[in-house]
């Protein structure tokens, strides 16, 4: 039969899914690979959500001329040091002062984002790839330590959507309180791990294209927030939303309205969502 290849999950077996799924953003691979036992995982969540939801560090890659988080760094972007962001240290039982976020897989000490060009590392002022620098603060390179070209700073020309080139941006980690305190969007607290400055709908969007405080800031226009695309962590596709029909009240309702902030609306998106049972109970 050349029927569509198709098949079907009973309720049972997608709550499994669902379990295991939310069991990956809460523990990611603290467990080593080895899952946790029923027992283990009730331990982990009683020490470490309390710990994630209070002492969450807000992570964005920012233009400092422009006042904006070019980049919101999330539990798959990737560092300079070619890991992603879950495989540094993201959880603090005290947060240190500076914050200081080092790799579990290789010697970089401190996670720092730097943009790509599509899917290739950018190369420095050098000629160089990030992975032929130091992997600590300044970055210098190796193949070019010494001599008249001497590079001691990795340097990207690379222009950023904001129009800015690479080096004029900086790394900011910040508390929930300090971002509070510059106007910045903090989103609702999760239990996830390495949620960075994820903090709602439009986060995956280019500085230059969000709407928000974090981004370009908002204008007048009636606003759905930025496409969800496949790869972007579950967190952000579960409030994915696509309107099926415009014409009945009920999506009526859900477009963002007149004079709605966007994190208003996707609030108001995200009770819907809730209440429609588009979640796990917790
Ligand atoms: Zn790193
Ligand atoms: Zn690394
Ligand atoms: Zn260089
Ligand atoms: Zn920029």
């Amino acid at each position: 039969m050349a029927a569509a290849a198709s098949f079907t999950i009973d309720k049972e077996g997608q709550a499994g899914i669902d379990a295991y799924w939310e069991y990956k953003k809460i523990v990611g691979d603290d467990d080593k690979g080895k899952l946790f036992t029923d027992a283990e995982y009730e331990a982990y969540k009683k020490k470490w959500i309390p710990i994630r939801m209070k002492n969450r560090i807000y992570v964005g890659w920012h233009n400092p001329e422009k006042d904006m988080d070019c980049k919101l760094i999330g539990p798959e972007t990737l560092c300079y040091c070619g890991h992603r962001y879950i495989n540094h240290k993201t959880d603090f039982e005290k947060i240190p002062n500076p914050i200081k976020q080092t790799c579990r897989n290789c010697a970089c000490d401190n996670y720092h984002y730097i943009p790509r060009n599509g899917s290739q590392p950018i190369r420095c002022t050098c000629k160089h790839f990030p992975d032929e620098h130091n992997l600590k603060h300044p970055y210098g390179c190796n193949r070019c330590a010494s001599g008249p070209k001497k590079c001691g700073e990795f340097k990207g020309s690379f222009t950023c959507d904001c129009g800015a080139p690479t080096y004029k941006h900086i790394m900011v980690k910040e508390t929930k309180e300090q971002r509070i305190k510059r106007g910045k969007p903090v989103g609702r607290d999760v239990p996830y791990q390495a949620m960075g400055g994820l903090t709602g709908f439009s986060s995956l969007a280019p500085g230059a294209e969000r709407r928000d405080p974090s981004g370009i800031g908002p204008n007048n226009e009636v606003m759905g927030g930025a496409p969800i695309q496949p790869g972007d962590h579950p967190f952000l596709k579960m409030h994915a939303f696509s309107l099926p029909d415009r014409d009945t009240p009920e999506t009526q309702q859900l477009q963002r309205r007149e004079g709605e902030s966007e994190l208003d609306y996707f609030d108001r998106l995200y009770k819907w969502k809730q209440k429609k049972g588009y979640f796990l109970k917790h």
